[in-house]
């Protein structure tokens, strides 16, 4: 006998902030919502160690340990979780089909999109070693733990000079390595750059190694290098920030749903609302300028609440 195609109200991928929020709204309100989990199950907090910021949390918590508990809330109303990876996605007509693990394929009534962005690391060994340890793709998350001590940022957008400036104001020292002899920053940001009297840029300049050791240590020191006078230059340093921009993880909706040059997913402003009745967006999949856990939660609860009032207009 034909396996019968699942068919659910509201099917949510990526279980992130923006994720679990949908999905503890969407239980709530009886919508009896399925989270497909993805590749990073509580996704990009997973990957730092203490949250400080999240309201809520007053002695702060560790950032695997608050995705638990989200987690927990969203299965508490009925949310049903699940491992797997969506594969493809057939936006065109409702009930929307969703294929996971390229196996199974689920038809939904709406679709919350909460997929997240993955920090674009440099790919040196030395990131993954001291992962946690001192290096990090955040300033705004883990900036405050270096407090009264030298850091080194790489990159040369707008939000590299917007975390050196930010580093700036609780580290004695930020250096900035920028790999050619400009900033691609905007010229306010720059100004800002240049203007803060504790952070240096070193143009031309590139990571050659991440040196310390993982455990309490942690970073030490960053060598970086010259790349025209190949001169090695040995950065005292505690935290080492990676600031080279994020990749939204957009690829399955391609050619399906509007997104700009970089990737991000477009909604209606204010909204949580897509090109396509249904289909809501929220974190930061459709956001590239807050990417806090907290606005990645608001926006999660607002898609549940679009996504219940589309429901509720089209049964
Ligand atoms: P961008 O893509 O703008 O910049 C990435 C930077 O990283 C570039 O300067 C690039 O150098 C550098 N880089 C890339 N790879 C490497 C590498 N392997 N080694 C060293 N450096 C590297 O990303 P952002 O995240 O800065 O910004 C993304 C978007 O978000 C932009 O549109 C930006 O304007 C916007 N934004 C706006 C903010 C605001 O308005 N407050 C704040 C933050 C972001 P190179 O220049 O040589 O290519």
């Amino acid at each position: 006998m034909e396996k019968e195609i699942e068919k659910v109200e509201t099917l949510i991928i990526g279980s992130g902030p923006a994720g679990y929020s949908a999905a503890i709204y969407a239980a709530r309100a009886d919508m009896k919502p399925v989270v497909i989990q993805g590749l990073q199950p509580g996704g990009q907090l997973t990957t730092t160690t203490d949250v400080d910021n999240y309201p809520g949390y007053k002695d702060g918590i560790t950032g695997p340990e608050m995705m638990e508990d989200f987690k927990a809330q969203a299965e508490r109303f009925g949310t049903d979780t699940r491992w797997g990876m969506v594969t493809k996605v057939d936006l065109s007509e409702r009930p929307f089909k969703v294929e996971v693990d390229e196996k199974d394929t689920i038809l939904a009534e709406t679709v919350i999109i909460a997929t997240g962005a993955s920090a674009k690391w440099l790919g040196m060994e030395d990131e993954v070693r001291l992962n946690g340890y001192g290096v990090s793709a955040c300033a705004t998350c883990d900036g405050f733990f270096y407090k009264g001590k030298e850091v080194v940022v790489v990159g040369a957008g707008d939000t590299a000079a917007e975390e050196a400036t930010y580093l700036a104001k609780m580290c004695t020292k930020v250096t900035v390595l920028v790999r050619r002899d400009e900033m691609r920053a905007s010229k306010a940001m720059q100004h800002r750059v240049f203007n803060t009297p504790n952070l240096e840029v070193l143009f031309n300049h590139e990571t050659k190694s991440i040196n310390g050791t993982p455990g309490p240590v942690g970073v030490e020191s960053v060598t970086a290098i010259n790349n025209i006078t190949k001169e090695e230059t040995i950065i005292p340093a505690s935290g080492f920030f990676v600031a080279i921009g994020h990749k939204p993880n957009s690829d399955l909706f391609k050619g399906q749903l509007e997104m700009d040059d970089a990737g991000y997913l477009l909604v209606e402003a204010g909204t949580s609302k897509t090109k396509i009745p249904g289909v809501f967006a929220a974190g930061d999949i459709a956001d590239h300028v807050y990417r806090q856990a907290v606005t990645s939660a608001g926006t999660g609860c607002m898609a549940a609440l679009d996504a219940e009032r589309f429901l509720a207009d089209n049964k």
